[in-house]
């Protein structure tokens, strides 16, 4: 076995980590971890320690770690057959099941599954659709899409664009052109203090329609957005709001593009944050709970609507031009068919209603009357905890996201795992479905003792 040193070095002196300070990584000034187990919803790393991951990787191990029925799935399948492609109608029983699979689940109205490998290249792969849709209409000035600050959909340079965080666009040159951002639905950080949730939606539905008109609706194509803001803030929709932006949607043929990467397969306690909240998209992007992370597979499930278009469009112009060599790879797929079943076998999306309503109860127990606590929030198995200097005005730490990322570190020290949201400061909490009523307390006590530890 290769010495705990060894490793450290190599990955300092080869490693280029993502979403990580390089010169700090670079210094030996950055934490580094070396994971090598898993076991329901803890994970085990070369130090022996064993840590509940309150987060589930990146919300993605949504059966949990060490599940047999998936990893035996995928060793089958390697055995059988590794890889084909499927281009030209090539398929394995495996990718075809899986597809009926997600159809099966999918909310109604949906028509076709076009898998990938992450929600970044879904993403990319529904603006093309967009544009292709477009196009084969005959409208080829209806390109812009609307997607909202504090939206995160991937860290390609199309997906890149459409997140509304600007971490991922400094010095990037992003957002590309025909992005345009609209304000984000997070209640917490309304405008004005008096505002009450239903003014609130009220205004968004005003902003999002002046903006269409400011832009021109024959030039806007398609609005992208997660149910449940997810890397933005964990932040649950205010009252009515995808009621209200549908509607303007609709008045400007304007397709909805649901964005399904972390509340697709059970998330928030329904199988889609679509059915959640009565969402009819034209497109929804899949990713991270399809395979439980066991092996890269996304998807974009596509519409009847565009389905028909896309289908003229191959019989006006030729083959459809898109395909990623790994696009339906059998090992992701087979993991996919392994973890859907699971998913239903647990219920773990029953699961994720009641241990999540069960996690967010402890946790207002816990820290909800803390003097920088400014508000306990989530959906189903989601929870954030949005800290401020002060709660009267709901004011941020100066400078912002300093002081989460503290207490973060001290939960790890307690053998729990949070995340610290960027451009914020506030606590992420998306655990494995599976947690039990008993780890969801446990998260709850050590978030309270590290918030006491850094803030007092
Ligand atoms: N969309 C959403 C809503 C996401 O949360 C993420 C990843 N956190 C992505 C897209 C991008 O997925 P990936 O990192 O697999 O490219």
């Amino acid at each position: 076995m290769i010495a705990n040193d060894q490793l450290a070095q190599w990955d300092r002196e080869n490693f280029f980590h993502p979403s990580t300070h390089l010169a700090q990584f670079d210094r030996g000034e950055a934490p580094q971890r070396i994971i090598t187990g898993g076991e329901g919803s803890h994970i085990i790393d070369r130090d022996g320690n064993r840590l509940l991951d309150g987060f589930a990787g990146l919300y993605c191990v949504n059966a949990g770690y060490g599940r047999k029925e998936i990893t035996e799935a995928i060793a089958k399948q390697a055995d059988e057959l590794a890889y084909f492609h499927s281009y030209a109608g090539h398929g394995t029983e495996a990718s075809i099941t899986l597809s009926k699979m997600v159809m099966d689940r999918a909310p109604e109205g949906m028509a076709r599954v076009y898998f990938g490998l992450g929600g970044s290249d879904a993403n990319e792969t529904n603006i093309k659709l967009v544009w292709y849709y477009n196009n084969i209409r005959g409208l080829p000035e209806k390109k812009k899409i609307i997607s909202r600050w504090r939206g995160y959909h991937g860290s390609g340079l199309m997906s890149g664009s459409l997140t509304g965080l600007e971490l991922f666009h400094k010095k990037f040159d992003l957002p590309l052109s025909n992005i345009v951002h609209t304000e984000a639905p997070f209640y917490y950080r309304r405008p004005e203090a008096d505002m009450s949730e239903a003014d609130f939606t009220a205004y968004l539905i005003r902003e999002l329609e002046a903006l269409i008109e400011r832009e021109g609706p024959e030039t806007i194509a398609a609005f992208i957005g997660e149910p449940v803001l997810g890397t933005g803030g964990i932040v649950p929709p205010p009252e009515g709001y995808w009621e209200g932006v549908q509607e303007v949607l609709a008045r400007h043929d304007i397709l909805m593009i649901a964005d399904e990467v972390i509340t697709g397969f059970g998330r928030l306690g329904s199988m889609f944050g679509s059915d959640h909240y009565g969402i009819k998209p034209d497109l929804i992007t899949i990713a991270k709970g399809l395979t439980s992370a066991y092996a890269p597979l996304s998807g974009s499930i596509v519409g009847q609507r565009m389905w028909d278009v896309l289908c003229q469009g191959t019989d006006e112009h030729g083959v459809f031009g898109h395909g990623w060599t790994y696009s339906a790879h059998p090992i992701g797929a087979a993991a996919g068919v392994a973890n859907l079943k699971l998913i239903d076998e647990l219920g773990l999306v029953e699961n994720a209603t009641t241990v999540g309503a069960h996690l967010r109860r402890a946790m207002t127990e816990a820290v909800g009357d803390h003097v920088n606590v400014g508000e306990v929030r989530g959906e189903g198995m989601l929870c954030a905890v949005e800290l401020t200097s002060d709660r009267a005005t709901r004011a941020s730490f100066d400078p912002m996201g300093s002081v989460a990322p503290k207490v973060v570190a001290a939960m790890l020290k307690r053998g729990v795992i949070a995340r610290a949201m960027p451009q914020a400061d506030m606590l992420g909490f998306a655990p494995p479905l599976c947690l039990t009523t008993e780890e969801a307390d446990h998260i709850a006590a050590v978030t309270a003792e590290s918030l006491k530890e850094v803030l007092g």
